[in-house]
């Protein structure tokens, strides 16, 4: 069974063309790697085979397919062709997807399903947004995001999922969850498992931090106890940066 990783993922979101993937790529080439720290990053679909070959010492993944084996989905691609192109984890309900792209919770949870069967990880976000984190809701809206699309998972398929506490607030704002904000909903996160599941599967399971995470606040953010590690935007999009943070345990 899977224990429990620290681990650095880089979102790269709808950034970077072939040229830029390359030079990013070859300013990681020779990053040491950090030890017992996985890393990993999600560039656009057309990079994925791509980066896999000039990053091999690090785990490449997909921000996202369509839950549908194949077929008439036009301008869609299938965990089948991210798996082909070499990805080994996906991103799952970020709040982009949710939020412009109106993924609900009944998707997501098929998106989980879909990507486990493939044996690909799912790398689930969840997080609150500000009128709820303003109004003292936070517990109960994440762990609901949870009970919706994840925790019906079976123990040994949450085992191979990874959890990212992501409040909405905080990506790309530049507006840092405190780290008792965030150890608080990460040592929640792990209690609901427990109940849920058993203490083996709550303390296996990875949770990283993410939103605004970067070379300066990450070593604070991941000396919580609770947090594994992140998942990073903006600061992913420079191989230093991205060294920094990866060197933050
Ligand atoms: C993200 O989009 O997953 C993210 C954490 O972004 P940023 O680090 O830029 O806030």
């Amino acid at each position: 069974m899977e224990q429990r990783k620290k681990r650095v993922l880089g979102n790269w979101k709808m950034n970077l063309t072939s040229h830029e993937v390359r030079q990013l790529a070859e300013g990681m080439k020779e990053m040491p790697l950090a030890d017992g720290v996985e890393v990993g990053v999600f560039p656009g679909f057309p990079y994925i085979s791509m980066v896999k070959e000039l990053l091999p010492q690090i785990r490449v993944g997909a921000q996202n397919f369509y839950p549908q084996e194949n077929g008439a989905f036009t301008g869609e691609v299938s965990v089948l062709q991210i798996k082909d192109l070499g990805a080994t984890m996906v991103l799952i309900g970020h709040s982009e997807r949710r939020a412009i792209f109106n993924e609900d919770h009944l998707f997501l949870k098929k998106k989980v399903d879909a990507s486990l069967n493939a044996g690909i990880k799912p790398v689930f976000c969840c997080g609150e947004p500000f009128e709820i984190r303003n109004t003292g809701g936070e517990l109960s809206f994440v762990k609901q995001q949870l009970e919706d699309s994840l925790f019906h998972l079976s123990k040994p398929n949450l085992m191979k999922s990874v959890i990212a506490y992501e409040p909405v607030w905080a990506i790309g704002t530049g507006l840092t969850a405190t780290t008792e904000q965030a150890e608080e909903m990460h040592r929640s996160i792990r209690g609901w498992i427990s109940e849920k599941y058993d203490e083996e599967t709550a303390n296996g399971i990875s949770i990283l931090y993410g939103g605004s995470c970067n070379a300066s606040n990450a070593k604070e953010l991941f000396a919580c106890p609770n947090v594994d590690g992140g998942l990073i935007g903006g600061a992913s999009l420079k191989a230093d940066t991205f060294q920094a943070i990866v060197n933050s345990f």
